[in-house]
């Protein structure tokens, strides 16, 4: 049944973020994506109305809507979704970085990483959850969370930060993944961000057993924090880079219909692109790519009513209500938007595969 939620505008803390730095001179661009897992229209319209500062959307000139399915779900989940935009291949539900056939599909970090860019991930959740394993990893299923942090052994990452270091130390092989990558060349954190980044070392920070915690259960301000000392990392080097940053829980407020939820993890990661743009705003070359995988609880937001004494449904003018109308993933479009280099490209109605596609070919040098 649908339920309307009174919902009061809430206050939040934008970080703020130093802006001292130069111009790149490198010769291909740097990528950020940003994934908002289930962030449909509605998801960034409240973003807007529930944001005490101007939403960080109204920068974006470039914006296109796109298409999601899966190839064996109209309704797709986050591993078929990042799998596409990752490989360029759409594939079934719950494979990560593997075709239809489960044959594997090379990810745009492993084709960059190859081209000589450094790399990386953030989530709010374990870093072998569906959306940032898609990346990495290849296995048929997106439970297979052991293989899959084996297999961020040899990913050569230069940055990862999220949670999840139970799948690194709690092993069924008694392997102690955290060892290894530390014989690997990285830093490895269970507890905080790195605070002094040594641009040659790899670093590699989980700092939950599974899942960080949400906005409504406390969490401040990771998401700002671990993007914001991603890019100063990487600009300590001349290669460019690759980051992934994903808002994981706007999804989860969705599935929850937890309203308050769905709007502090929309707002969390609009301030997160406002902290983004902050720190490249000097950089020529560099691409910012915002979208989702697919819209979840299939919300709107619209009219705000309360019974008087008498049962009449009576509209509040001045508030604005939110409803689910399931807790599911829906095949809803979602937006894309994007700011920088060539981001001309990203504008326009397309499938998810060809966030891919558009991507390695922003990174192709001029002739
Ligand atoms: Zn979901």
């Amino acid at each position: 049944m649908p339920k309307f939620v009174l919902i009061f505008l809430s206050t939040f803390l934008l970080l703020a973020v130093g802006c001292e730095h130069e111009k790149s001179t490198n010769e291909k661009p740097n990528i950020i994506l940003m994934v908002g897992d289930g962030m449909g229209v509605a998801q960034v319209t409240a973003a807007n109305y529930w944001n005490p500062q101007k939403s960080n959307y109204y920068n974006f000139k470039t914006v296109g809507l796109m298409e999601t399915s899966s190839t064996s779900h109209k309704v797709t989940d986050s591993a078929s979704g990042a799998t596409a935009m990752s490989t360029g291949e759409k594939t079934y539900k719950r494979a990560i970085g593997v075709a239809s056939d489960s044959t594997h599909l090379k990810t745009i970090l492993e084709e960059l990483h190859d081209q000589g860019y450094q790399t990386g991930l953030i989530s709010l959740t374990s870093i072998t959850h569906a959306t940032p394993a898609s990346f990495y990893a290849h296995v048929t299923d997106r439970d297979m969370h052991e293989e899959i942090a084996s297999q961020l052994v040899d990913a050569d990452l230069d940055f990862f930060a999220g949670g999840g270091w139970k799948y690194f130390l709690e092993r069924k092989d008694n392997r102690n993944l955290f060892h290894e990558l530390g014989e690997k060349g990285y830093e490895m954190d269970s507890l905080a961000l790195p605070s002094k980044l040594d641009g040659s070392k790899k670093y590699g920070s989980l700092i939950a057993e599974g899942s960080l915690p949400s906005k409504v259960q406390g969490r401040v301000d990771f998401l700002q924090r671990a993007a914001s000392s991603a890019i100063e990392y990487f600009k300590k080097s001349d290669k460019p880079y690759f980051l992934m940053v994903e808002g994981s829980y706007i999804d989860w407020g969705g599935h929850a219909e937890d309203a308050e939820m769905m709007i502090q993890e929309s707002v969390d990661f609009d301030h997160t692109i406002g902290t983004v743009m902050d720190k490249t705003k000097t950089d020529d070359n560099t691409l910012l790519v915002v979208t989702a995988d697919h819209e979840t609880g299939g919300v709107a937001i619209g009219k705000y009513y309360e019974e008087d004494e008498v049962g009449n449904r009576i509209e509040v003018p001045d508030t604005l209500g939110i409803q689910f109308n399931t807790d599911q993933h829906t095949a809803s479009m979602v937006p894309v938007f994007a700011k920088g280099y060539k981001e001309e490209l990203f504008s326009g109605v397309y499938a998810n595969n060809q966030i891919y596609h558009k991507l390695m070919e922003v990174c192709k040098l001029p002739d």
